[in-house]
Parts: C-alpha cells; sequence; structure tokens
C-alpha cells in the first residue's frame, strides 16, 4: 500500500483589496498571500478499495463529496485520466475552519500533490493549479505556498521575494463569518480605503519588515470589523503586545499579528491566551 503524508499549510493575507465582481459571481481581487506554519496533516493511502473515503480529526467537518480535499481526488482521477484505485484521505486539522486562513483550500491541494506523487503521473504545478482552480481559487496558492501576489479572481499569482524572517500570533476569535456574506457587503458599500499594495511589494523587495507590517490591509477588515467589534479588540492588543502590524486573514475573522522575533512573538502567545483560547504561533514561510 502506497501512502503519503503532507504538511497542508495555512495561508494569511497581508493585503487584501477587491476590485469588482465578474458576471459569474466570482470577485476580482489584487492581494499579497503568504503561506504559514501552521497546518493540517494530510496522509492519503492507495488502499485498494476502488472507492475515495475519508477520516477527518474534527467530527463536525463533511467526511463525503463536500469535503473539499475528497473533491481533489475525484478532479485529480478525472483529469490525470487513470482509474481510482482506491484512495483513504486521513485530515488531522490543527487549522480553525471557516476563519480566512484557506483550511480546505490547503487540505485539498496537498490531496492533489499528493496523488501526482503517489501515482508518479508528474503532472507537476501548472497543470495541479489548473485542476485545483476549478474547485475553489484558493488553492493555486496553496499548492505553490511563499509569498504571491494574486489577481484575477486569485489564481493569476506572482511570486514575490520571501519576506524576512518573521513570526506570527494568529487568533481566531469565538465566531465563524461567511464569506459569501461579507463579499455581499463589500458590494453594497464600495471600500473607501484601500490597501498600498505597491507599497507592499516594493517593502518585501527591500527585504523591509517594518514597511510590510505598515501596510498590512484587507479591505474586508471593515466590514467584519463592524459586525464584530471583537476584530478590533484583537488586532489592538496584538500591538500593545509589541506586535509590529496586524490586520485580519481573508474574510476573517482571524487577525493575527507579526513579530521580528520569536521570544517577542511567544510572551504576545502568554499574555493573550486566557482570554483567547484559540490563538497560534507560527513562522512566516
Ligand atoms: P477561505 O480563507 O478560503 O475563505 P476559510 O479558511 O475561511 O477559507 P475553510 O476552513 O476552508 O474556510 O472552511 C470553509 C467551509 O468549507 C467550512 O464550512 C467547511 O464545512 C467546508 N470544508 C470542506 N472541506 C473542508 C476541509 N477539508 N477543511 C475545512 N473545511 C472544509
Amino acid at each position: 500500500m502506497k501512502e503519503l503524508t503532507l504538511e497542508a499549510n495555512a495561508k494569511v493575507n497581508f493585503t487584501l483589496d477587491v476590485l469588482g465582481k465578474l458576471p459569474n459571481g466570482y470577485h476580482t481581487v489584487r492581494m499579497v498571500m503568504q503561506a504559514v506554519s501552521l497546518h493540517d496533516d494530510v496522509t492519503v493511502q492507495l488502499d485498494g478499495s476502488g472507492k475515495i473515503s475519508l477520516r477527518c480529526s474534527l467530527p463536525y467537518l463533511p467526511s463525503d463529496q463536500s469535503n473539499l480535499a475528497w473533491r481533489a481526488a475525484e478532479a485529480f482521477y478525472a483529469a490525470a485520466g487513470i482509474p481510482n484505485p482506491g484512495t483513504a484521505i486521513v485530515i488531522h486539522k490543527r487549522i480553525p475552519v471557516a476563519a480566512g486562513l484557506a483550511g480546505g483550500s490547503t487540505d485539498a491541494a496537498a490531496v492533489l500533490r499528493a496523488l501526482d506523487t503517489l501515482h508518479g503521473t508528474g503532472l507537476g504545478d501548472e497543470a495541479l493549479c489548473k485542476i485545483g482552480l476549478r474547485l475553489g481559487a484558493d488553492i493555486p496558492f496553496c499548492l505553490l505556498g511563499g509569498t504571491m501576489l494574486a489577481e484575477g479572481i486569485g489564481e493569476q499569482l506572482t511570486r514575490l521575494p520571501a519576506c524576512p524572517e518573521a513570526w506570527a500570533v494568529l487568533i481566531k476569535p469565538p465566531f465563524s463569518v461567511s464569506t459569501a456574506a461579507i463579499y455581499a457587503a463589500v458590494d453594497a458599500h464600495q471600500p473607501t480605503a484601500r490597501p498600498d499594495t505597491d507599497g507592499m511589494l516594493r517593502a518585501l523587495a527591500c527585504g523591509d519588515l517594518s514597511g510590510i507590517c505598515q501596510r498590512l490591509y484587507n479591505v474586508m477588515e471593515a466590514v467584519t470589523g463592524a459586525r464584530h467589534r471583537q476584530i478590533g479588540e484583537i488586532r489592538g492588543r496584538l500591538l500593545d503586545c509589541g506586535a509590529l502590524g496586524a490586520v485580519m486573514s481573508g474574510s476573517g475573522p482571524t487577525t493575527y499579528g507579526l513579530f521580528a522575533g520569536r521570544e517577542q512573538a511567544e510572551s504576545a502567545l502568554e499574555a493573550l491566551r486566557p482570554d483567547y483560547p484559540e490563538i497560534f504561533l507560527c513562522k512566516i514561510l
């Protein structure tokens, strides 16, 4: 039985700008995305059963076709044109769910990558990104990782210079948000402030961590933050604990702060943990 376990990394947004809406309902965006060390473990086993099966450490997540990782396996076999010999997927979740961290997308990306390796199909990045994009706009980024400018619906990716060494403290407040509802609110009220994406690209090009931290900005934070006062509170607490900058990721509600050193990040983690149990320390990759 062939088996492979991959780390499926979460992402955060350094910037997020929504530019418009396409007739098919997708939004056009311009955003800087960053992979972080927080990850799920995704094991894929070719088990000879002839079927797909899925087990997940969080019992409330779907373990059928509605799990994005399952759909990734189906999409892989359809695109590769090979029969499914039997594929057992086991997901150990650490990334908070529906939190703006692309948790489902990264599990799906890991399944695509694992199946390409286990079957020796050699589809490579471009073909895997194409398969992934049909399932979700964040999957191509999750396949490639690192630091990327994402345009179009999030699928036009340009690799950027790696972020200088930094640590992130991520806080998931105790509520979830609906990505669709947040996009609808952004459509109804065009954002008045926008991220300085070009300035962010320059700061990355110079390896200027304080310039990066000054430009963390997400147009969705105004919408999610207006509905949930806790987002602004968390941002303030992270800054009070020494973060060089802090912002909400994706459609939220996870909000994170960036730190230059691990020790500063660890003290912030310890100071904030009593108030925010879902808190994570991770490295910017
Ligand atoms: P994004 O940042 O891409 O908007 P997210 O991090 O906000 O994503 P996810 O954690 O991907 O959100 O979860 C969104 C929904 O997808 C959840 O309600 C969940 O039921 C569903 N889902 C399907 N498959 C998975 C998976 N493997 N892991 C997590 N959620 C999944």
